[in-house]
């Protein structure tokens, strides 16, 4: 059985993980309503991971005998006043995700919690991987600059990247039902 303190923390990181999961839904509206749906896609993409972060955690705590409480998200932004400010956005908003995964390890080792490493361990080296795509994104659009045909060339690169199978995010499976 899991205990308290690290039961707790887990239930603030699922609200984490869901607060990502909002803001990446968000981006991904402010992206279309720009016409830039390569961009609106990766970030739907992106919402789609962090639902899947915040079951990780859920799936831990049921399994561990704890007890899962939802707490209230936050609409953390709804505006942005450039493709690059939203991604410089997303890579802090993961920079801050780290830190989080981070204090979950701290709390894991000091409560002897050896059975959450693993989970811990895989969330570190996505994080690793959040930071980088998002990071490598942003840097991009910083070099693009005001150049409109560079940004289009990344819009339409971006939008290749592949949804999880059945995702409820992407048009194809919303229009399907
Ligand atoms: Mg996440």
């Amino acid at each position: 059985m899991i205990g308290e303190r690290l039961n707790a923390a887990i239930n603030d990181q699922i609200k984490n993980e869901l607060e990502s999961y909002y803001i990446y839904l968000s981006m991904a509206a402010y992206f279309h309503s720009n016409s830039l749906d390569g961009m609106g896609h990766w970030m739907r993409a992106q919402a789609h991971e962090e639902m899947i972060h915040a079951m990780k955690f859920m799936e831990h705590l049921i399994d561990r005998d704890g007890k899962v409480v939802l707490q209230d998200l936050q609409q953390l932004k709804t505006e942005w006043s450039s493709p690059l400010e939203a991604f410089q956005d997303a890579l802090e908003h993961e920079k801050f995700i780290s830190g989080k995964i981070n204090d979950l390890t701290s709390i894991a080792r000091e409560e002897k919690d050896y059975a959450s490493e693993p989970l811990l361990a895989w969330f570190t080296d996505e994080q690793i991987e959040e930071e980088a795509s998002a990071g490598k994104v942003a840097d991009e659009l910083a070099m693009i600059g005001e150049d409109k045909s560079a940004l289009l060339m990344l819009d339409r690169e971006l939008g290749a990247r592949a949804y999880p199978p059945g995702s409820p995010l992407d048009p194809a499976a919303v229009s399907a039902q």
